[in-house]
């Protein structure tokens, strides 16, 4: 079967890219994956938000066989395309202030000083998304080709204040908004 783009019937189902539940009624996008335990398929299911920024390549898929495209289709198609684009840019899941100075940056290989911002970083294996350390946010457009990583920070770090993403912008290299 091909991956889905659909209303969902119940408020069950967890998104695999945020851990949070999908709430009913809402679009959801499903993932079709070889059932790993038994004959057939197993469906994996995310936010379209979350579809777009960790699972790029199937979530275009289904978002061009959708009859009824959501919304905003055109601004999830975006950063999914940014995704494929820049290959490292699905492994966000995030940022927070390094809570300790002992893990390394992924990019440099230099250690992540104390209560600086790191972006955590997960792999695509088998079907899961795997905690694959840090990259310091200074090194975002070393390590991702590109420094518009913002929006996949909020998404995945919804508890980040406004001053914190400001203190993050500026380290990313951008200047303020007005
Ligand atoms: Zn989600
Ligand atoms: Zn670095």
């Amino acid at each position: 079967m091909a991956h889905v783009i659909e209303t969902a019937s119940t408020g069950r189902a967890k998104c695999r890219g945020c851990g949070e539940k999908i709430a009913a009624s809402g679009l959801r996008f499903g993932e079709r994956l070889p059932n790993p335990f038994a004959d057939g398929e197993t469906t994996h299911w995310f936010h379209l938000d979350c579809a777009a920024f960790k699972r790029p390549e199937p979530f275009l898929e289904a978002l061009g066989a959708s009859s009824e495209p959501p919304d905003d289709s055109e601004q999830l198609a975006t950063e999914a395309r940014l995704g494929v684009a820049h290959r490292r840019l699905p492994r966000i899941d995030g940022a927070e202030r390094a809570p300790s100075g002992r893990a390394r940056c992924r990019s440099c290989r230099e250690p992540i000083g104390k209560d600086a911002w790191r972006i955590r970083l997960v792999f695509y294996e088998d079907g899961r998304f795997v905690p694959s350390g840090y990259v310091d946010v200074r090194c975002s457009r070393a390590y991702f080709e590109t420094a518009d990583v913002l929006p996949r920070l909020r998404r995945f770090a919804p508890d980040l204040r406004d001053d914190e993403v400001m203190e993050i912008r500026q380290e990313l290299g951008e200047s303020p908004p007005a």
